[in-house]
């Protein structure tokens, strides 16, 4: 901290996470410049604080000596390249966390990363961890800047951090007592140029030998990984678990590598109390279980934690039950083909609910492996006639309803559609396998519009009310 006295910083992003850096920075004495690429009013609002604004980087300060970047800045951003070349230090807003937590007896991190899961994991985390009556909070990607929680005057007991590709990307020394990772698919390609350096950035966590390396081992991708971390190696996975691992015997989830007795298993909760349901939340709380085992969290306490949890809006939310008993899910969160697939394999019979922007991502691999669960298909946004051309090729057998209208309008037309496909006992789900920018403000905006058009519908037809 004493380093940052009189030193010239330049933080680049204006967002709620660049102001708690920006703060944090002045507070010790540091020179603070704040980067956007537009004069916004977030950058004048720092202004008021002190700080110099720069809106040109062909303008960077000579005396800069460290720039601390919101994880969204891509390493061939102009604001970097220079600075880079010239060695100057770039990193992201955790690895500054990292490196400002007090001493001698840091708070621990329990850190969860992956393609899918992430919030759901880390906010099942904090569950347990309150539940065992330690004082905690969930923060990193999730919204929550890390510098806050760890510069609070009154310090955690532990910290459950979630963290993305792009964060790591940008950090260089962390090293958690112990870290998740969930799984791994193609999303964010573009971002990191390649598979291996999106998979390098998530495996950034394993590095040090401290790191106790919590790892799916159903995902080949994560499993080669995870047999190289230098540290200690706990895999997880839904099926009956080697020693060392966590896995599901019966309708149990059980710990078999934080027990007295590896040749036991010891039961952390079980699968009925597993929220939001589905295969992939059942991997989700076995790798919540894991962390908060590694920390020395009791079994009961774990699974008490567990079947307290209060799921995150938008993934795998019940809407409601209409007529026939036909199930409306809110799965808006499911933005990319992986999550999508998860979702879709938690039904036996799914009127599926997808399209938006495909971010450049193939759609036909899901479609077929889920093909034999799907029993109608209503599609919108701006790609929809890619989905369209996946299920004719591998679906064939699929009725579809595509909805070309993308104003406020769009969602009537769609739940509308939904509901002549669906027969007695069927799962209608949102799950886009897509982003929602091309129509809605967010995937929030986006489950909501869906949750209000049901509810409509549900209102004009009198046996559902
Ligand atoms: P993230 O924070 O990584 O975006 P969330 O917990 O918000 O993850 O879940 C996002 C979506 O990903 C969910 O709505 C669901 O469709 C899907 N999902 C959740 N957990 C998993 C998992 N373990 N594997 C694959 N997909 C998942």
């Amino acid at each position: 901290r004493r380093w940052y006295a009189g030193r010239h910083v330049v933080v680049g992003g204006t967002g709620v996470t660049g102001a708690a850096v920006t703060r944090a920075l002045q507070s010790f004495g540091a020179r603070v410049t704040v980067f956007d690429r537009v004069d916004s009013p977030a950058l004048a609002a720092l202004a008021e604080t002190g700080a110099d604004v720069l809106v040109d980087p062909a303008e960077l300060p000579g005396d800069l000596e460290q720039i601390v970047v919101s994880p969204g800045f891509r390493p061939d951003h102009p604001l970097l390249a220079g600075p880079i070349a010239a060695g100057i230090e770039v990193f992201s807003e955790p690895e500054l966390a990292w490196r400002l937590r007090p001493g001698p007896r840091p708070t621990p991190w329990l850190t969860v990363t992956g393609t899918n899961g992430k919030t759901t994991t880390v906010t099942m985390l904090a569950t347990i961890l309150r539940s065992a009556g330690l004082r905690t909070t969930a923060v990193g990607n999730i919204g929550v800047p890390l510098i806050d929680a760890v510069l609070d005057p009154e310090p955690y007991d532990v910290l459950a951090v979630e963290l993305s590709s792009y964060q790591l990307h940008w950090s260089s020394t962390l090293a958690p007592a112990a870290a998740a990772l969930l799984n791994l698919a193609d999303d964010h390609l573009s971002w990191h140029g390649d598979f291996a350096s999106y998979a390098e950035a998530k495996a950034k966590l394993w590095y040090s030998p401290e790191t106790v390396a919590i790892g799916n081992v159903s995902d080949s991708r994560v499993a080669e990984l995870l047999a190289a971390a230098p540290g200690r190696r706990v895999g997880f996975s839904l099926h009956t678990p080697a020693p060392g691992q966590f896995g599901v015997v019966e309708d149990l989830l059980v710990d078999r590598a934080f027990t007295d007795d590896p040749a036991q298993a010891t039961a952390v909760g079980t699968l009925g109390e597993v929220r939001p349901p589905g295969p992939h939340n059942v991997a989700n709380a076995l790798a919540a279980a894991a962390l908060a085992r590694s920390h020395g969290v009791e079994p009961d306490a774990v699974a008490a934690g567990l079947a307290a949890y209060e799921p995150e809006p938008h993934r795998n939310a019940l809407v409601r039950v209409t007529r026939g008993g036909v199930t409306w899910v809110d799965d808006s969160k499911a933005t990319n083909p992986h999550a999508a697939e998860a979702s879709l394999r938690a039904y036996p019979r799914v009127v599926w609910v997808a399209g938006g922007e495909l971010k450049g991502v193939d759609i036909g691999p899901l479609v077929a492996s889920v093909a034999d669960r799907l029993v109608g298909a209503v599609l919108l946004g701006v790609d929809r006639a890619e989905v369209a051309e996946a299920l004719r090729r591998h679906a064939p057998h699929v009725p579809v309803r595509e909805v070309s209208r993308a104003d406020d309008g769009a969602m009537t037309e769609v739940v509308a559609a939904a509901a002549e496909l669906a027969h007695p006992g069927d799962t209608i789900l949102l799950a886009p396998a897509a982003a929602s920018r091309d129509m809605f403000p967010s995937y929030a905006a986006r489950g909501h519009a869906f949750a209000d058009a049901v509810e409509k519908l549900a209102a004009a037809s009198p046996l559902d009310r």
